[in-house]
């Protein structure tokens, strides 16, 4: 299986080179050239398995440059030996005939984004072995940059801490990410980790870390330090295809429990920021597994809303800081894998790219934008909806969902209420409720009162009765070993003084 650029179909790399590098150095992301099949027959057998072995399975078609072994190795040590709190990894749970909260953070570090960030160390240093045997070249410690907005951060780090040939610089925007998330960050342990506030937004620190990773002075000065940059943001196609594995599974898990038919259609419900969750859904659906609408759900920022109801991106609008963090985000990078699967043509990809670089606003085609609206339908929830939302559905059914999830079943209530389509829907449930204490307990009780967020924690544990995850409680006691932040012109000299360039 070969992968090009979303801006330059030219450029043709394996699996293993994709995942090393990263993004492609015009700045175009890496997309599969076609899309593995699954059959009713394939998805009939993955139904018996379970959640490591149709891990091995998908995988395996994506990462034709890895033996079956190399893939069961990075499948076990990911979601193997307890990493996981449940042994279903990802497991559902029923709220009403049509309704599945698909629990994706029951890693380490509670968020969703342990999904792929515990599977991305394993392929990616064997991805970089292959990649300097290939070349003949010494294999080069790798470099990985991060640009959070709060989940993404954590869950790195503990990725990669201590991983052999690795290192890892992630920075975060000081005052856009919950307390529990910069605490989780600034007490990461491990030899090889570094960690940087950012004065400035999510947008402004993702573009500052997309500009390093091709600034060819940089870049340059890596090379003769032995060094090579990779990313373990969702523009790293190692972060998107473990993803893809848990609809499959999540499909897999219906057929079994009886919920649905073997080739029966669901839909999808997805809170979403960077699109690379949602995405890895639409790519689920084209490779075989029966969805029917991708329900995109947004914060304040909609612009994705706005996007596929319109046909015009245009980030030229204020940024709100919300209750869901992890997507306040203005400029959506794995959008550009949708338009590049909607267009097929590299250089209008390119041209829209160009557009929302220089001007903040591009229009797809009628065409495109037609496409768009066949595959997904677009909402946004308000803030105090948001809140109203955590707090029916826990006096309702007694479930506990966190703000990113509430933004999620809303739009999926608006869906429902729109359209009158009652087919049995999964909603992404993307972050444990205890990440954001203060939130869900304003939600349920109003003002606290209380300004300590373990304070807050443990009435809001008391109040509903449910439990602090371990690593959350943790936090309390342990050293702050990163206390630095720069301005976000800074950046590249954090980074250039942290490598010693
Ligand atoms: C990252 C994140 C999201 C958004 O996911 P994308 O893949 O960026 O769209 C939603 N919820 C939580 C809790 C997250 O950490």
């Amino acid at each position: 299986m070969k992968y090009i650029s979303t801006r330059n179909r030219q450029i043709e790399v394996c699996a293993s080179q994709a995942i090393a590098q990263g993004i492609s150095e015009e700045g175009g992301l890496f997309v599969p050239q076609m899309l593995p099949k699954l059959t009713k027959e394939r998805l009939a057998s993955l139904v018996e398995q379970s959640y490591i072995a149709r891990a091995q399975n998908i995988l395996a078609d994506f990462l034709t440059d890895f033996t079956p072994e190399e893939i069961e190795q990075c499948v076990q040590g990911a979601y193997g030996g307890g990493r996981f709190a449940s042994e279903k990894v990802a497991p559902g749970v029923q709220l009403d005939a049509d309704t599945w909260m698909l629990e994706l953070w029951h890693g380490p570090t509670c968020a969703f984004k342990d999904m792929a960030l515990q599977l991305l160390p394993h392929l990616l240093t064997r991805a970089s072995k292959k990649v300097a045997l290939a070349t003949q070249q010494p294999q080069r410690e790798t470099v990985i940059l991060v640009a959070t907005s709060g989940d993404t951060g954590k869950a790195a780090l503990e990725g990669f801490r201590d991983v052999a040939g690795t290192r890892i610089l992630v920075f975060y925007p000081q005052d856009g990410v919950s307390e529990v998330q910069k605490l989780q960050m600034v007490t990461q342990e491990g030899e090889n980790v570094d960690v940087c506030g950012v004065d400035g937004n999510f947008d402004d620190t993702q573009t500052a870390v997309k500009k390093i990773f091709t600034d060819p002075v940089i870049r340059a000065d890596m090379q003769a330090k032995g060094m090579v940059f990779s990313s373990a943001n969702s523009i790293n196609w190692g972060r998107l295809v473990p993803q893809i594995v848990y609809y499959v599974s999540a499909y897999c898990d219906l057929v079994q429990n009886g919920a649905i038919a073997l080739g029966e259609n669901i839909n999808v419900a997805v809170p979403t920021g960077n699109f690379g969750n949602i995405l890895a859904a639409y790519y689920a659906k084209h490779m075989g597994v029966p969805i029917g609408k991708l329900i995109c759900a947004s914060n304040k920022n909609h612009v994705l809303t706005d996007f596929i109801r319109t046909g015009q991106y245009d980030r030229r609008r204020t940024f709100h800081m919300t209750t869901s963090p992890s997507m306040d985000i203005l400029i959506s990078s794995n959008l550009e894998r949708l338009l590049y699967a909607l267009c097929e043509d590299d250089q209008t990809v390119a041209d829209w790219m160009k557009d929302l670089t220089a001007n903040g606003v591009y229009s797809v085609s009628p065409a495109v934008k037609e496409k768009l609206q066949a595959e997904f339908y677009a909402g946004f929830c308000e803030e105090e909806q948001v809140l109203e939302t955590i707090r029916t559905v826990w006096e309702k059914q007694g479930y506990l969902m966190d703000t990113h999830t509430a933004v999620g079943f809303a739009v999926r209530e608006q869906y429902r209420k729109e359209t009158g389509d009652n087919t049995v829907t999964i909603v992404a449930s993307t972050a444990n409720p205890y990440k954001f204490s203060p939130s869900i307990l304003r939600a349920l009780q109003g003002e606290s009162g209380q300004v300590d967020e373990f304070a807050q924690a443990f009435m809001l544990s008391a109040h509903t009765n449910t439990r602090i995850p371990q690593q959350i409680l943790a936090l309390q006691d342990q050293p702050r070993r990163f206390e630095t932040s720069c301005a976000k012109d800074q950046i590249a000299a954090f980074v250039k003084k942290t490598l010693d360039l």
